[in-house]
């Protein structure tokens, strides 16, 4: 077989044909041109069109390698009279309108980085890092447009830092299908108001059931706004999270008040402190034991976080409700909140598991210098986006 008949069927023509192959010293440039009188399709409609208009400049795109050397197409795009849209210039089965390589290598580069990072991921295809940024971009961009819109019902608002805690962004996830629907640029009210104006809208504002929340965050009067139908959790995920910050900020202004052989008593208690007491070595258990005789605030920070785990005991709502009224003023105004999770108990690891997997993109990646392209990496990453079909 002909390289020129082999490359014609691999790339899948039907109007055009591939006239030439020709080996430079960084491509194999393949010449492509218009087959017979074979009509060509709106590259706006699709809907074939018997006029062709006028030639346009040759342009070139940059296609996958066969072996070591990476195809290049070149040909002279038509202009086409379409009896719909006017004249517009053709539909390019191999890429995508004012793209400047292939579907099937914009595909492939933006699967690999789903799994390494830009700059991993443009070593492995010779590209650059910002050709790596567009095609991910661009690939972002057909998905959101493309991407199957379900009703949702459980959501989960969230806020994530971007470089070192200073900047943030907010995140909205479908916590039963496990998809991230958006992504926020901060975690003010007015940055994450568009996620229920634009992305949801209010029809689907009234199908959510249970919304959770991190209770130290802004985003309550959102939902009681957009979705006053739904109930609102603050997830046992974050409220462990902050009883454990609670505890280590204690231990920690403790450590600076302690003198030198009390300190060396107290060395490694973090983890003893933190861990439940049912997972501890015999060993642990004993020191643990010798330090909770001290009575330190380090200890009663202990004992309460102890006590708060209890809470995920009950089994009513009641005796949960009196154990907290008990245990903490602090959560008064949340107090709704917290109970609704003996009702639905949704959320536990799905937030924390989302939230992880943003963390390691923003780590393999070194943080993003620029909050657009953090955004895009998320939402190709968790998005579970559709990618443009190769023809
Ligand atoms: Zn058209």
């Amino acid at each position: 077989m002909l390289i020129e008949t082999f490359l014609r069927k691999q790339l899948g023509l039907k109007a055009h044909t591939v006239t030439k192959v020709e080996e430079t010293e960084k491509f194999m440039v393949v010449d492509i041109d218009r087959l017979g009188s074979r009509l060509l399709r709106c590259g706006l409609c699709r809907q074939r069109c018997r006029k062709v208009h006028s030639l346009q400049k040759p342009r070139v795109w940059r296609d996958l390698s066969m072996r070591k050397l990476p195809l290049q197409l070149r040909y002279r795009p038509r202009r086409v009279e379409c009896p719909r849209c006017g004249v517009r210039v053709e539909d390019l089965p191999w890429a995508e309108p004012w793209a400047r390589v292939t579907t099937a290598l914009s595909n492939a580069v933006a699967r690999l980085a789903r799994e390494l990072s830009w700059q991993g991921t443009a070593r492995q295809y010779g590209l650059n890092w910002k050709s790596v940024a567009t095609i991910v971009k661009r690939a972002v961009q057909y998905g959101l447009k493309h991407r199957p819109r379900p009703p949702v019902h459980v959501i989960g608002i969230d806020e994530v830092s971007r470089r070192k805690g200073q900047v943030y962004l907010t995140v909205v996830y479908d916590l039963e299908r496990r998809v991230l629907l958006w992504v926020g640029d901060d975690r003010t009210e007015e940055a994450v108001r568009p996620f229920f104006t634009k992305e949801l809208g209010r029809r689907r504002c009234h199908t959510l059931r249970v919304i959770c929340l991190d209770m130290w965050a802004a985003y309550a009067n959102l939902v009681k706004e957009y979705a006053p139908q739904a109930q609102i959790l603050f997830d046992r995920f974050h409220i462990v999270k902050h009883l454990h910050e609670a505890v280590e900020e204690v231990r920690r202004s403790e450590m600076r008040r302690l003198s030198q052989k009390e300190k060396v008593s107290f060395k490694r208690t973090r983890w003893l402190l933190l861990k439940n007491p049912w997972n501890l070595s015999d060993d642990q258990k004993e020191r643990l034991s010798t330090l909770v005789r001290w009575n330190t605030p380090i200890v009663r920070a202990y004992y309460l976080k102890e006590a708060f785990q209890l809470f995920w005991d009950y089994q009513q709502p009641k005796r949960a409700g009196d154990h907290l009224e008990k245990w903490m003023r602090m959560l008064r105004g949340h107090l709704d909140g917290v109970l609704s999770w003996t009702r639905h108990r949704v959320s536990n690891g799905a937030v924390e598991g989302m939230n992880n997997k943003i963390k390691s993109i923003s780590h393999r990646s070194f943080g993003f210098r620029t909050a657009q392209n953090f955004i895009a990496a998320i939402y190709h990453c968790c998005a579970k986006l559709p990618l443009p079909l190769e023809r």
